[in-house]
């Protein structure tokens, strides 16, 4: 059966290496190609690179003020002649990109089953998170495959009357990346970036790691997390290592407001080996991002998570992550407490994290090779 694996972001890179991994070891029963819309170009680059993932097909989508009407036209249109020619049994997606969406109806259209990795993730919201949201709910109504990475995730699409037997719970592959990386990153000896920042790095301080990029955080949710940052890193225990998102909007604020501050050290993303060693040497996460909240708890780091909903209750639920929002006041008083109260630190760094085991793209993989 031919796989045709497809995503464009550096989040939607990092989930798939695995599944991509795990289908090409099963070479006797599938024929596993990869595409890239390159929705990011760089940050994508540096996944591919440390996964050694080469694309069989590359639609190079990038542009300068890209907007989503054109980014999804253009990735419908560039898909067309892939599909065509590889002819895929099945396409699978990932998320809720503007990539997922789009390569999802593509496939429709061209009569490919579609699988999507990492559904049934659900607000109900359909602006928080803006576009998130609706694009995950659509690529789930295209889907005939349902690779859910929780049982609450596949509550939610039960609840939707999609076919339970086209439903299965894998835990999420973020896992998988995760555990098969920590070990070889722990043990790389020459690395740039993990040199830097071993250079930056002030042992006798707390370092809290800081990531954000949500486009529901645009414009004054950002200019709240700047102050909530300067605040925090007053303190003279604490350190802020905060690798800054391409995006201009993101860029724009952090820079300016926090540039010049000694205790507060704005990088340049880094690639995810680097960033998960730094995750591991971190005392307390304070991030939107969705990937980073997943895999935090699974080296014990307490988070601080700048959103107001979330569609991964599962780890509030556990408690390894507190929902701040955008609150300046709010951020400010949990990352205090976490640094003052030990306990309650402890507590919530021996949590079990709720979000799988590192066997995610098996369960794919033996899901699609029954059906
Ligand atoms: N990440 C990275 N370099 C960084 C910051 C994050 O490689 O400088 C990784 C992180 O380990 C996680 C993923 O990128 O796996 C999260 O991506 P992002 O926050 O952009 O997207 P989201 O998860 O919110 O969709």
């Amino acid at each position: 059966k031919k796989v045709l694996i497809v995503f464009g972001t550096r989040p939607e890179a990092i989930k798939m290496a695995p599944v991509v991994k795990e289908f090409k070891k099963n070479g006797q029963v599938f024929e596993t190609k990869v595409c890239v819309t390159a929705q990011h170009r760089e940050m994508l680059d540096q996944v591919l690179n440390f996964f050694e993932i080469m694309p069989d097909f590359d639609l190079d989508l990038m542009k300068p003020n890209q907007n989503l009407f054109s980014l999804t036209g253009d990735i419908i249109n560039g898909m067309k002649p892939i599909l065509e020619d590889f002819k895929p049994d099945y396409v699978l997606v990932h998320g809720d990109t503007t990539t997922s969406i789009s390569v999802a109806l593509a496939a429709f259209y061209a009569g490919a089953k579609v699988g999507h990795v990492e559904a049934g993730l659900r607000t109900y919201n359909k602006l928080a998170p803006f576009p998130e949201e609706i694009n995950r709910q659509l690529t789930g109504r295209i889907a005939d495959f349902h690779f859910a990475p929780t049982t609450q995730s596949k509550e939610n699409l039960l609840s939707e009357k999609t076919a339970p037997n086209s439903i299965v719970a894998t835990g999420n592959t973020v896992i998988d990346a995760l555990l098969e990386s920590v070990n070889i990153v722990n043990e790389i000896t020459d690395n740039a970036q993990i040199n830097q920042l071993k250079e930056i790095i002030d042992p006798s301080k707390k370092l809290v790691v800081v990531t954000g990029h949500r486009r529901e955080n645009h414009g004054q949710g950002f200019l709240n997390i700047c102050s909530a940052l300067s605040e925090i890193a007053r303190r003279e225990d604490v350190q802020v290592i905060y690798p800054v998102h391409l995006n201009p909007h993101v860029q724009k604020p952090v820079y300016s407001i926090l540039g010049d501050n000694p205790h507060i050290h704005l990088i340049a993303p880094l690639p995810y080996e680097a960033f998960i060693w730094l995750m591991d040497k971190a005392y307390l996460i304070v991030t939107d991002s969705g990937g980073v909240q997943e895999e935090a708890p699974s080296l014990g780091k307490p988070v601080l998570v700048m959103r107001d909903t979330t569609e991964r209750p599962e780890a509030v639920e556990a408690g390894t992550v507190i929902l701040v929002g955008t609150n300046k006041d709010k951020i400010v008083k949990e990352a205090i407490d976490l640094m003052d109260n030990k306990d309650r630190y402890k507590r919530m760094s021996l949590l079990h994290n709720p979000y799988g085991d590192g066997k995610a793209s098996q369960r794919i993989v033996d899901f699609l090779s029954k059906n």
